[in-house]
């Protein structure tokens, strides 16, 4: 059996030509286009280039983009008056702050401060967390927002299934139980201290890695015909490592000597096509949707907030 592979770049291609008449629509209703605020502390390189890839879909699709950088060493009173001109400015929609942090900053001290829950277009504040636990609309965090969204145009069905998340992070574990346990699923949240998660995961019908440890689902973790989701994006540097997760698969042997790394996720790459009835790619599968979907929170944002002045 070979499961169907759950296409990320087609589903983000269409929530993203979708939201093109609605921008365009806000455009000409107030003047401006919605306007997204991406606030980059430090000098994460994952985070760059996260943050480079939002800049350039907003400018693909006619959202305004504004950047503010920190350096590495700021202290937080110091990246709250900097971020204070835009936390004035009533022109900009969405404010996001990329995760993660520097390490002496509460990550609380800036969301809170900063990012107003109208404006919260990561849905990471404590009241849009609120809003989602009590299923109440509200932005929702982008990468389980994405998840639900491909599963819903995959018409995988998901009341009364048993859903099993492994991982309990604020922005992707924990919103995307929640998210399943509001359409309906059966849901048990795993983590490092689980006992017997093999056993857990087999009883899933639908599987959502979100660890961030290259392949730790095994074979053993999938039950037959159960659709598994594979959030992690593990980058391989060594050869050896590449050459065992994915069984010496010339393709991306090629793409790891080209590049001398290569992306693996949190499921086995082979037993995840083997097992399941339909799987996410790594990459090319959640990846794409966690953009889409903060394009599509910040023109929901401006399509609900009142028109601002130039
Ligand atoms: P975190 O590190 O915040 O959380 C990882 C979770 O996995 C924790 O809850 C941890 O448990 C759990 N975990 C770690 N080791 C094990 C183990 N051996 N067995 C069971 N559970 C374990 O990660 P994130 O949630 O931020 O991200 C998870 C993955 O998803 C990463 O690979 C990240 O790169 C990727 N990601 C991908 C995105 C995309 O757009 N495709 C977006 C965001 C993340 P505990 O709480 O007990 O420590």
């Amino acid at each position: 059996m070979s499961g169907v592979v759950l296409d990320g770049k087609k589903i983000r291609d269409e929530i993203l030509e979708e939201l093109k008449p609605r921008i365009a629509a806000i455009t000409r209703k107030r003047g401006l286009p919605p306007a997204l605020a991406v606030v980059l502390v430090g000098e994460n390189p994952a985070s760059h280039i996260y943050v480079r890839n939002k800049i350039k879909t907003c400018q693909e699709l006619g959202i305004r983009s504004v950047e503010i950088t920190a350096p590495q060493n700021i202290s937080t009173r110091d990246l709250q008056d900097q971020l204070q001109p835009l936390i004035e400015d009533s022109s900009v929609d969405g404010i996001l702050i990329q995760m993660p942090l520097p390490k002496q900053i509460d990550p609380e001290d800036i969301v809170t401060y900063a990012v107003d829950p109208l404006r919260d277009v990561d849905g990471f504040g404590a009241p849009s967390l609120g809003r989602l636990v009590q299923n109440k609309p509200g932005p929702r965090a982008c990468t389980p927002a994405g998840i639900m969204e491909m599963l819903k145009r995959y018409e995988i069905p998901i009341a009364g299934k048993k859903a099993v998340v492994v991982g309990r992070s604020d922005i992707v574990g924990k919103p995307m139980a929640l998210m399943l346990l509001h359409a309906n699923a059966t849901v048990s949240i795993c983590h490092s201290r689980t006992q017997n998660l093999a056993g857990e995961c087999r009883s899933a019908d639908i599987l959502i890695a979100a660890i961030g440890q290259p392949a730790l689902i095994q074979a053993e973790h999938i039950k037959p015909g159960a659709v598994v989701i594979d959030v992690g994006m593990n980058r391989i540097s060594e050869e050896s490592e590449a050459h065992r997760i994915f069984r010496g698969d010339p393709a991306k042997l090629g793409s790891f000597r080209k590049n001398g790394s290569v992306l693996v996720g949190d499921v086995d790459p082979v037993a995840l096509r083997e097992i399941s009835s339909a799987y996410t790619p790594v990459p090319g599968g959640v990846g794409p949707l966690t953009i889409a979907m903060l394009m599509a929170n910040t023109v929901e944002i401006a399509e609900k907030r009142p028109v601002q002045a130039s």
